[in-house]
């Protein structure tokens, strides 16, 4: 963790037993595994590394998680978590009274957020204007949820299918369930998870197990290289190349694996996992209000 944060802790253990630490004293402690203080003011930095200290291995060096746009500096009023920080949910956020969205995902179109190649781009300068004007800061919370354990968003979809008691700690990757039907399975995700169409490849009556869950877009070799390890009845993915996993699924299928597939969508698939960060939040910022606003599925079917 940063110096500052050390310089924060030990400012706050000379300070301690005066009257600076009365309640709503600024600069709330940052120490590991404690929570904030009930109606501490703290700024958003102090927020983020409030969260980033229960992540293992945290701060890393290299991470897409950073601030993409406001002064993490300004007093935090509250949270919005959220897969996608859209313009619906940055104007839902500025409604809220809220200046702060952890959004799982980019803000600005492409995985590191950079933005010269946008700039005088109609949809992006309103988008950088909205924020501005109001004060939001957007901080991506990716790679650190993902590494929390068990894996955040893993935990969410797993949570929302009633599949968390089947998580095991040495093959995250893999769930082993009570026998159930591929045609079931889409009901309850349909069901869980408020998704209208899934693509599949497979049969509705076929019958599953051992499923591979992975949510978000891992990429064709890692999708491919799990279903190497596992060979699972069922791969639930959130996005993929369309070159990719399904071409091997459907050669797989033609040489008489059973192995069946389901695409939820990249943002539906991860949405859960963002909206358990609310209560995870709860018990790290006490007295600061949180809320997840989902952005939800870009796409509708046809
Ligand atoms: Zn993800």
């Amino acid at each position: 963790m940063s110096s500052r944060r050390d310089f924060l802790t030990n400012t706050l253990a000379v300070l301690a037993g005066s009257s600076f630490l009365t309640s709503g004293a600024r600069g709330a402690t940052l120490v590991k595994g404690q929570p904030v203080p009930a109606g501490a003011e703290m700024t958003i930095r102090q927020a983020i590394d409030r969260i980033v200290a229960d992540i293992p291995g945290a701060p890393f060096a290299e991470t897409v998680d950073t601030v993409k746009s406001g002064n993490p500096e300004q007093p935090l009023k509250g949270i919005v978590t959220t897969m996608f920080a859209t313009d619906e949910v940055i104007t839902g956020t500025i409604r809220q009274g809220a200046n702060f969205i952890i959004a799982h995902e980019p803000t600005f179109y492409n995985h590191a957020d950079e933005t010269d190649w946008l700039v005088g781009d109609k949809v992006y300068d309103y988008k950088k204007a909205l924020l501005e004007s109001h004060g939001i800061v957007v901080w991506r919370f990716h790679d650190y949820w993902h590494s929390f354990r068990p894996d955040g968003i893993l935990m969410g979809v797993l949570t929302a299918m009633g599949w968390d008691k089947y998580y095991n700690a040495g093959a995250p990757e893999i769930v082993t369930v009570p026998e159930i039907t591929l045609g079931e399975i889409v009901a309850m995700a349909k069901k869980a998870m408020g998704i209208d169409k899934m693509k599949m490849i497979g049969d509705l009556s076929a019958k599953c197990q051992r499923i591979v869950v992975l949510p978000g877009a891992s990429g064709g070799r890692r999708q491919i290289s799990v279903l190497r390890k596992y060979q699972p009845d069922l791969l639930i993915c959130g996005e993929l190349n369309e070159w990719e996993t399904s071409e091997y699924v459907r050669d797989a299928r033609y040489q008489g694996q059973k192995v069946s597939l389901l695409v939820l969508g990249h943002a539906v698939s991860e949405e859960p996992g963002m909206e358990a960060l609310v209560p995870w939040l709860n018990a790290r910022l006490p007295g600061v209000p949180v809320k997840h606003i989902a952005s939800g599925d870009a796409f509708s079917w046809v």
